[in-house]
């Protein structure tokens, strides 16, 4: 059988029996990943030195195996731990938030480099810097392009007209982006969400990711943008992420139609 050596972030831990667990990775080269870690278990509150922490970045070495799911871990070298994840609950559960998306999104042994970097990019930014969510929203917004998911942005997806000229624009999950009042009279349903916001998360979708750290945007607008984002991921997954129900953007946000 086959062993593969990739970089690795731990997206979630299941026990298997007293000494083993299930852990789910995603992957620079093999995309998401389940494997059985045999050994890998704290026991009796004793740290197991072969142990694998939530939100960490590893360099694994797995055996793949050919007719199953469920793969062989045969080690995990620490790349990066992210402390701050560990004492400060606004950093874990933002950082939780991307293991959620990575795991809902995407599908086992798809690889994808770009997505694998840019997961590492925003956990690191949730890590270093005060303002956690700019890196989070980028991290949506470019998740969804990569994924193919990315709705219209710049054009009411009716008639086309560039919402740069539209004072008044509506999100629509159900026809894939943004439409203008007129059109929206007509076709019912989606949220209100300022020019403002869909013009940033727009823009947020074309940034390049090593530059990310510069931006900075209104606290405001960074509501209304994940409020649209979470419309919309409600919408494709037809449910609510976990991660949500701890982290206090904004009472409003919560708010799903
Ligand atoms: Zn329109």
């Amino acid at each position: 059988m086959p062993v593969f050596k990739t970089e690795a972030i731990v997206l979630g831990r299941t026990d298997y029996s007293n000494s083993s667990q299930i852990v789910t990775f995603y992957t620079r080269n093999h995309g998401k990943i389940r494997t059985i870690a045999k050994g890998f278990k704290r026991s009796s509150g004793k740290r197991s030195p072969k142990a694998v922490d939530l939100l960490t970045h590893y360099q694994i070495l797995f055996i793949k195996k050919e007719h199953s799911s469920l793969h062989i871990l045969t080690d995990a070298i620490l790349q990066n731990n992210y402390p701050p994840f560990r004492n400060d609950l606004d950093k874990y559960y933002k950082a939780s938030c991307i293991a959620e998306l990575l795991n809902e999104f995407t599908e086992e042994d798809a690889s994808s480099g770009p997505l694998f970097d840019i997961c590492l990019h925003a956990l690191s930014g949730i890590s270093i810097h005060a303002d956690t969510i700019v890196p989070l929203l980028a991290f949506e917004i470019k998740m969804l392009k990569i994924l193919g998911y990315l709705p219209e942005l710049r054009h009411c997806v009716h008639c086309k007209n560039n919402i740069q000229y539209i004072s008044r624009t509506y999100f629509s999950a159900k026809e894939g982006g943004v439409i203008c009042n007129e059109c929206q009279e007509m076709l019912k349903g989606g949220i209100l969400v300022p020019v403002g916001a869909v013009l940033i998360a727009r823009r947020l979708a074309d940034f390049n990711i090593q530059r990310m750290d510069r931006v900075k945007i209104q606290s405001s607008i960074c509501i209304e943008i994940e409020k649209m984002l979470r419309y919309y991921i409600v919408f494709i997954l037809n449910k609510k992420l976990n991660s949500w129900k701890y982290m206090n953007l904004d009472e409003n946000v919560l708010w799903v139609p």
